[in-house]
């Protein structure tokens, strides 16, 4: 009682009914910047733990780009928690496989079966189109939260807390959460300092071809027959691919080399220079290319572990690739956002009183960094493993692969 009078007094209380029955004794304002998958998925987690969420995104309509995603067992199962586990299996691809190959002849160095064994770790390995893995975490936000398109925000006070957008506004809350993607500005504000993302070396043409013409060619008709999900790898290059949409279409990702590309979701690259990186691939691979008419181009950028995602206020905080962007060679990135909202809406339930706004923070910070860190440096191992010029090294990693994938057989 005492903790709700002390919260009354300062503005932010007000005794809701959580969807389980149990009362919210204080209920924040949260302000999240950026509605990407997890602006969006915090969004959710916090309305759910009973706070009142106003979401602000610069861009002057929600959407995600014409690509595929590979949702890992940790989100499934954290989208099954939240009542998606049926719109998810409409909308994805349950591929039965992860393959590797050599990039220049396709033979088969590694298999592990995937499908329902994942069930092993309580939910299964999916691929979705990016579209349509926004909206269903949109359209689950949407209910409980305000969202602010067209609002770029160009300062944040730490102290008040509030945060300005372009048009000269400024909107007050009670906490602040950065979710504003690899270019954070709000993550700018936490540090005190400008700490740019660092280029990998690496960027990704992204492609998607409708399945109908490769199941008219007996050479590609299996991708499809069969979804499994190919990696084939060559020196500096490798090649993710896989069935989207009910198998209507394959999503390629093909990472090479940086040559100057941009940072841009939206940037178009050459599918002429695509096809000419990736000329010593096996035919198959140069059939399917032959296919490609448009490839979006994105420089991959990463940064090492933050020194902290929670500003000294103990009111302005951080998540998704706003603090912990790394290469997608573990497909984690949008994962690693995802867990971070669910960590959040966890500790944002057990809130009694605005003074654990500070501690709830810390605590997220703690259960949280070192998992993101690790899974940005075994990102970048990927890196080295994937992309081994021929030779002693790649034989070797091959030699693992292939009595690994014996052991599966047997
Ligand atoms: P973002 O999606 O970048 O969202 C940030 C949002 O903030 C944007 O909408 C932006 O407009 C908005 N914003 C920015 N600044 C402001 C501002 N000042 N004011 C208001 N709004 C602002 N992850 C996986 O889990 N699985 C995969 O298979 C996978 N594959 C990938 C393949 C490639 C080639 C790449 C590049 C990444 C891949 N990722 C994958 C990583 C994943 O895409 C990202 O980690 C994830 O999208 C990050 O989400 P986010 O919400 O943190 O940031």
């Amino acid at each position: 009682v005492a903790a709700d009078q002390h919260a009354s007094a300062q503005g932010v209380s007000e005794r809701i009914t959580l969807y389980d029955g149990r009362k919210a004794p204080v209920r924040l304002h949260i302000l999240i910047v950026g509605c990407g998958l997890g602006g969006l998925a915090a969004a959710h987690c916090l309305a759910q733990a009973g706070h009142k969420i106003t979401l602000i995104e610069a861009a002057h309509a929600i959407g995600e780009v014409g690509a595929g995603i590979q949702v890992t067992p940790n989100v499934t199962r954290l989208l099954r928690r939240w009542g998606l586990g049926d719109a998810v299996e409409r909308i994805a691809v349950r591929p039965e496989a992860i393959v590797f190959r050599r990039y220049a002849t396709g033979e088969r160095v590694g298999y592990t079966k995937w499908g329902e064994n994942m069930e092993e770790f309580g939910a299964s390995y999916y691929h979705i189109h990016r579209a349509d893995f926004h909206k269903l975490l949109f359209d689950l936000a949407a209910p409980s939260m305000t969202l602010r398109l067209k609002s770029t925000v160009v300062a944040v006070d730490p102290e008040a807390p509030s945060l300005t957008l372009a048009s000269g506004e400024v909107i007050h809350g009670d906490l602040i959460l950065g979710a504003d993607g690899v270019k954070s500005y709000v993550q700018q504000v936490v540090l005190g300092r400008v700490n740019p993302a660092q280029p990998t070396g690496d960027a990704a043409y992204r492609a998607i071809i409708p399945t109908s013409v490769m199941l008219e060619d007996p050479e590609l008709r299996p991708f499809v027959e069969t979804p499994e999900m190919t990696a084939w790898m060559g020196p500096g290059t490798h090649l993710m691919a896989y069935n989207i949409r009910a198998k209507k279409e394959f999503n390629m990702v093909l990472l090479h080399p940086d040559d100057g590309s941009v940072e841009s979701w939206t940037a178009e690259g050459s599918a002429e220079k695509m096809r000419e990186d990736f000329k010593d691939y096996e035919p198959r691979v140069q059939k399917l290319l032959q296919h490609v008419n448009s490839t979006l181009k994105w420089r991959l950028m990463d940064r090492q572990p933050l020194e902290k995602w929670v500003h000294s206020s103990g009111r302005v905080a951080l998540l998704g690739d706003a603090c912990h962007p790394m290469l997608p060679y573990r497909a984690q990135g949008a994962a690693m956002a995802i867990e971070d909202a669910a960590v959040l809406g966890n500790l944002f339930s057990r809130l009694t009183h605005p003074s654990q706004i500070g501690p709830l923070l810390h605590a997220y910070e703690g259960l949280r960094l070192r998992r993101t860190a690790n899974t940005q440096a075994s990102s970048r191992l990927n890196q080295r493993i994937f992309h081994l010029p021929d030779g002693p090294a790649q034989e070797a990693r091959d030699a693992d692969m292939r009595a690994a994938m014996e052991l599966e057989f047997r």
